[in-house]
């Protein structure tokens, strides 16, 4: 009885409790248990005392969902059913899709061989400028040849970031022999500094700098063509003592140095008995140069002190100060007015000082001095000085310059026509930040010039076969019609459009999670800053990071962050 009591209860708890489908699923096993029951009984009890059947009705079945019930339960149900099967798919596709690519892009296919019968193409240097060139460049009808004392391409819009360990320095990196070995012929790569170009005799010369050197001299090749991608490097304006005692921020070995030095600041005021004027003097970061480098340096700085300094050295944080130096009147000139306004404000908020109009005038071991906005000279005391105050043209480039003097007038670089061809340097290319254009020095315009050069290139290439198609048609006496045809894409290939920047807007990271975005629209602009601009900040460069090595990399870098917090140990 007791189990029948049970059995009849069920519906009751069923619905709440057990769910449409275990139901109907448990129901059979309570019938079978219910009749086995009522059967077992039969046989000691007379029969006038027998429980008389049973209606239908009462024996155990699967309660009855009314319509209105069933549709209220399963819709929730179907919902979470469809979303679970939609949600694996998607996993599973997405991950079967990422394998693919890493592997595809770990285990790139057969090259041609070098042809040294193909007309020589010497590119200089594995920036911006270059890499694009190389990314986009068809080999096959070139003998490459790509010399760069960085066996690598850096991501410099994410550099800032490795300077206070939010991202780790090989995230941003992308070995040059990766992008060649992509390419379908084969190209050779020197880590070697080109140290002269002979653009009479079409030369170069380079030689092995690194620390481990072979017996290996200094070379010199022929080139037929010369892609010129050299950069710049810090501009100094002369002041004494930069090179001493300032932190640049160009290169990956800057920002390692810059982070070993911030730690190593913070470690020494963190000193027993340090003076209180010391700590002060070490615990002082000094930024100068206004433009986004200089902005994104403190921004970070400042995110570094709130989210790991004050956690990890509550003794010394409080006495972290931030100064960025500008001698204009006011900092990110390339940005439109309210984002600069905006940026001072967020400056402000974050105790970062901003000394406008502010000159440097020289820089000794543990102060700059600075001529203000009065005119005034002081001296700044500080622990670590970061400059990052714009670029100046290799002495590689000014030998070019000279070499070509009546045609190479500006001391800013490189003169190039509107095909980005050198002036007076046959088979000469050059784009990047070497060159004097009427565009600034920005990553977007030299990765624009790079992949415009290569499909000067492809044509070059084109009208070399086709050229020598044609001769081969005439030498047996082809078809007419057919020699008219191949002369016709010789005509087409032969023509070349000028090169035309297409500006994509500018970013600026400010710290404390906001950024700054300046976006062409149409014919107008928007400017854009916060949080939503950090996130767009985020997304365009995640974006355009070389590899998917490279994005899932500085996604990692950015997950540990949130989770870990900066790594404050010093190497
Ligand atoms: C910290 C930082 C942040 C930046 N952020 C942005 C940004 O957000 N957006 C943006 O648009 N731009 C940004 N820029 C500017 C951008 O990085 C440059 O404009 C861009 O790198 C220029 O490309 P390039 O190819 O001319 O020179 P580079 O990228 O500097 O490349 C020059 C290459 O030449 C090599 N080289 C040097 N000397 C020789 C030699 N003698 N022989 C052979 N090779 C040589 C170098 O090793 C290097 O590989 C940033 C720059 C820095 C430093």
């Amino acid at each position: 009885m007791a189990l029948r009591q049970l059995v009849r209860a069920q519906p009751l708890l069923a619905r709440p409790l057990i769910a449409p489908r275990a139901t109907s699923l448990l129901a059979p096993r309570f019938a079978a248990a219910a009749n086995i029951s009522s059967s077992s009984r039969r046989s000691d009890v007379p029969p006038e005392a027998r429980i008389p059947p049973q209606p239908q009705q009462d024996i155990p079945v699967p309660p009855k969902v009314g319509p209105s019930a069933k549709s209220e339960g399963s819709r929730p149900r179907r919902f979470l059913r469809t979303f679970g099967r939609v949600t694996l798919v998607v996993i599973l596709t997405a991950t079967g899709a990422f394998l693919y690519v890493t592997q595809q892009q770990n285990h790139p296919p057969e090259q041609l061989p070098v042809d040294r019968t193909k007309p020589t193409l010497v590119v200089l240097g594995s920036g911006w400028g270059a890499t694009s060139f190389l990314k986009s460049l068809d080999t096959e009808e070139f003998n490459v040849v790509v010399i760069s004392p960085r066996n690598y391409f850096l991501f410099t819009p994410l550099l800032p970031s490795v300077t206070v360990g939010t991202l780790e320095p090989r995230s941003i990196i992308q070995p040059t022999r990766y992008i060649t070995r992509h390419k379908k012929r084969k190209v050779d790569v020197y880590e070697a500094e080109a140290q002269e170009v002979d653009p009479v005799k079409k030369t170069v010369t380079f030689q092995d700098l690194s620390d481990v050197r072979g017996s290996a001299g200094s070379v010199t090749i022929p080139y037929d063509y010369l892609v010129y991608a050299v950069g710049c490097e810090n501009q100094t304006f002369g002041i004494k003592g930069v090179p001493e005692h300032a932190c640049f921020l160009k290169e990956l070995g800057d920002a390692d140095k810059i982070r070993t030095k911030l730690m190593d600041c913070i470690e020494t005021a963190a000193f027993r008995d340090q003076p209180q004027e010391e700590i002060d003097r070490l615990m002082h970061m000094v930024v100068v140069g206004g433009g986004p480098t200089g902005v994104e340096y403190a921004g970070e700085l400042h995110d570094f002190l709130i989210d790991d300094l004050k956690k990890w050295y509550p003794e010394v944080a409080d006495r972290l100060r931030i100064t960025l130096i500008e001698a204009l009147p006011n900092v990110l000139p390339a940005f439109s007015k309210q984002l600069i306004q905006y940026t001072e404000s967020t400056f402000k908020e974050n105790k970062i000082d901003v000394l406008t109009r502010t000159m440097v005038k020289d820089v000794k071991e543990q102060a700059v001095v600075v001529q203000d906005a009065n005119k005034e000279i002081r001296e700044i005391p500080y622990g670590l000085l970061v400059w990052a105050t714009g670029n100046t043209s290799r002495q590689i480039t000014r030998d070019l310059m000279n070499k070509l003097a009546s045609v190479q007038t500006q001391r800013r670089g490189l003169v190039v026509d509107d095909y980005l061809s050198l002036l007076g340097g046959d088979g000469i290319y050059a784009i990047g930040d070497c060159t004097a254009t009427s565009y600034a020095p920005t990553a977007q315009v030299a990765s624009q010039q790079g992949i415009y050069l290569a499909s000067i290139f492809q044509k070059l290439g084109q009208k070399a076969k086709l050229e020598r198609q044609l001769n081969e048609l005439r030498a047996t006496s082809a078809d007419p019609a057919e020699i008219e045809a191949v002369a016709k894409k010789l005509s087409r290939a032969s023509k070349l459009t000028p090169f035309h920047y297409s500006h994509q807007g500018s970013l600026a990271y400010i710290g404390s999670e906001k950024a700054i975005a300046d976006l062409p629209l149409f014919n107008g602009n928007v400017a854009s800053g916060g949080g939503a601009a950090m996130l767009f900040w985020r997304s365009a460069y995640i974006s355009t990071l070389y590899s998917v090595r490279n994005r899932t990399l500085v996604l990692a870098d950015w997950l540990k962050v949130k989770i870990f917090g900066r790594d404050v140990s010093r190497e």
